[in-house]
């Protein structure tokens, strides 16, 4: 059969096997005495529920140890119990094969229940459903056979005889197999297990205990009145009040009791004249009360794990929206979510700062107001707002516009995206999600890329077009043969020369690419001991002093950077036939930081550019002096990046400039 090629999960070992066989001998044993009236059948009752759920606790398979310890066992007990031996074979091979048919269909039909495949417990209605028609069909199976058989068999005809097969069959395995799996499941389940009681309280078991027995008393005491109604109350308390496996185990109890007492003629069952026909109401009517208490049971199962399931998404969901609110709460960019009609549904604190609005007066109004504006300064039509583009169902990415907060802070690059949302189909609106970040350094930082890249590609031009044009000039006087060694030599050194021009602004570029980039390594540095350094790389002692300066906390790789620049500088911007003078000096001013000057005697900074000379590729004298422009540059950003500032103003003791900055002072 297909759906028994994989081995079914065993549940419990080996010795359960003998455990079953044995119990199935004492219970044929004991049922055979109430049940002379029907050879065979003795082992009917009983054989049912257990053998199932025997097979099912062992996850046997069709062809296996306990398909012919059952067969033997049953064959066995009829044998014992006075059966021909070819009756006694027929009857075990109707029950092996009613066992079979069932477990199978219980794995195919209910795989997710606990003992047919899954984990679960009985706990719906559906499953139920599909349940009671597994043990239905198989103990029809069982049923038709024994009639087959009995009939072939034994000699004699019992009108009911496979009514009643079938009748107590599929009550055994309605009330056995059903408690069986429902305690099994529980026993082996983890804890947090769904409560016993349901919900009732254990005073009201005792009380439906007590209307059960009263009942029963009731209606087995007065056997000649038809009171056996009542009694399916106490299964409906139980299937509405408590959980599947009480209502279950109630059903095995009272359907016990019922049978035992109709079948030693006490009660209401007994009381019918024809004894089969007894058996047989008395079978139905416990099979009656088993299905109703297991159906009602389950329902209740159903709601309950519906209720908790709601219960355990409604947390989830919470707790999710909890995550969220954090989440866009801790953002650095500022969010927020409109819909086509102006209303700004959700937004986080970064949004209104950026665009300095208060939270409470969010609207689109307010937004729209302070970003007006394209990031180059020209007016920002409304339809073409990253906004207005989502709500229309377009995606916009990194558009960069102008947002200005007010009161008096100044204008900020933000660089918005914006992306369409599903549309709000209670309303009817359009919705967007517009997330955007403060770009202005950003921005700044890309304009001035964009100039930097520019004077370079003009400056590295320069040296090569001449280059180009001295090279073709040796290439035209070697054609022309007229190329003496004078010539030559000249051409050449001007080659070299605008070689060496390019090579310098190379290694500036270089500098200054790296005086942003390089983490800072701060320690100990002795200004006069890199001043001496450096003076003595340019072989300049002689033109450079240096008198006490404070110890600093700095970079010494990039200060030793800051003096060789201001030193290269005033050794090269001195009037022709001047000696150089130079002299770097210190004090510990302002507090926590100290002011280093270096005084030099050259020509000056031409009035009205001691500023303008630290921007990058300003040159105040690129007439008579070679160089890059970018040394100033360079020194202004390292002292920047140590917190110090850095000025140039003539020298008031006579010709020359004096450089001052300032790094934080060495308080160690
Ligand atoms: P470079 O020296 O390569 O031209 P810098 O950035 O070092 O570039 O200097 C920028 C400009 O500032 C120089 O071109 C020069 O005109 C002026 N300058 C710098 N240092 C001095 C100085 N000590 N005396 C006079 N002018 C100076």
């Amino acid at each position: 059969m297909p759906g028994d090629r994989k081995r079914p999960h065993v549940i419990v070992g080996p010795g359960v096997t003998f455990g079953f066989a044995g119990l199935l001998v004492a219970l044929a044993l004991l049922t055979h005495a109430a049940d002379a009236t029907g050879p065979g059948f003795s082992t009917a009752m009983p054989v049912g529920g257990l053998a199932v759920l025997w097979f099912l606790l062992r996850g046997a398979r069709v062809l296996s140890i306990e398909t012919v310890v059952l067969g033997v066992t049953v064959f066995a007990a009829d044998l014992i119990l006075g059966s021909e031996p070819d009756l006694a074979a027929a009857m075990a091979g109707a029950v092996v094969v009613q066992t079979l048919v069932t477990v199978v269909l219980l794995r195919r039909w209910c795989s997710g229940l606990w003992g047919c495949g899954g984990d679960r417990p009985l706990d719906r209605p559906r499953v139920l459903a599909r349940y009671g028609a597994a043990l239905a069909l198989g103990m029809a199976v069982g049923a038709a056979l024994a009639t087959v058989g009995w009939t072939l068999l034994a000699d004699r005809t019992t009108d009911l005889g496979g009514a009643l097969w079938f009748g107590r069959s599929l009550c055994s395995t309605l009330v056995v197999v059903t408690s069986g799996l429902l305690v099994g499941e529980r026993i082996t389940s983890e804890p947090p297990r769904p409560r016993l009681l349901s919900g009732a309280t254990w005073f009201e078991l005792l009380a439906a205990v007590a209307f059960t027995v009263g009942m029963y008393v009731v209606a087995f005491w007065f056997e000649q009145l038809p009171l056996a109604f009542p009694l399916v109350a106490a299964s409906v308390w139980f299937g509405l009040r408590f959980s599947t496996l009480l209502s279950a185990v109630h059903s095995l109890l009272v359907g016990t009791a019922t049978l035992a007492l109709t079948v030693r003629d006490i009660g209401p069952f007994a009381a019918v004249d024809h004894t089969s026909v007894g058996y047989l109401l008395a079978e139905f009517y416990v099979a009656t009360i088993a299905v109703t208490g297991l159906g009602l049971s389950t329902g209740r199962d159903e709601r309950e794990a519906l209720a908790a399931e709601l219960r355990r998404t409604q947390e989830e969901a919470e707790y999710q929206a909890s995550v969220r609110e954090a989440v866009i709460g801790s953002m650095n960019e500022g969010l927020f979510v409109l819909d086509d009609q102006g209303a700004v549904l959700l937004h986080n604190p970064a949004a209104a700062e950026i665009f300095g609005i208060a939270e409470d007066v969010m609207t689109r109004e307010a937004l729209v107001a302070r970003s007006n504006r394209w990031a180059d300064g020209t007016p920002l039509p409304d339809a073409e707002r990253p906004s207005s583009r989502a709500l229309a169902g377009e995606t916009v990415r990194d558009v960069e516009i102008l947002v200005s907060p007010g009161s008096d802070l100044p204008d900020r690059v933000v660089s918005v995206s914006a992306i369409p949302l599903p549309r709000d189909s209670s309303r009817g609106r359009a919705r967007a999600l517009v997330l955007f970040r403060d770009a202005t350094t950003e921005h700044a930082r890309r304009e001035e890329l964009a100039a930097f890249a520019g004077v370079v590609a003009h400056d590295l031009r320069n040296p090569l077009a001449a280059i180009d044009g001295w090279t073709e000039m040796i290439a035209d006087e070697l054609d022309s043969g007229g190329l003496d060694a004078q010539l030559a030599r000249e051409f050449v050194s001007r080659v070299r020369s605008s070689s060496r021009r390019m090579r310098e602004l190379i290694r500036d570029l270089l500098a200054h690419a790296t005086s942003s980039s390089r983490e800072l390594d701060v320690a100990r540095v002795d200004v006069a001991e890199l001043v001496a350094e450096v003076a003595a790389a340019r072989h300049a002692e002689k033109h450079v002093s240096c008198r006490a300066v404070p110890p600093v906390l700095a970079d010494d790789v990039l200060i030793r950077q800051v003096l060789d620049n201001l030193i290269g500088n005033a050794l090269k911007y001195v009037a022709p036939g001047v000696e150089p003078c130079i002299t770097v000096r210190g004090c510990p001013h302002p507090p926590g930081f100290v002011t280093v000057q270096v005084v030099d005697n050259g020509i000056g900074i031409p009035t009205g550019e001691e500023d303008a000379i630290f921007d990058e590729f300003h040159r105040a004298h690129y007439r008579d002096y070679e160089g890059s422009g970018l040394g100033l540059s360079i020194v202004r950003r390292i002292i920047t990046r140590h917190d110090g500032t850095i000025s140039a103003r003539a020298n008031p003791d006579g010709p020359g400039s004096v450089f001052e900055f300032t790094l934080p002072a060495y308080d160690g």
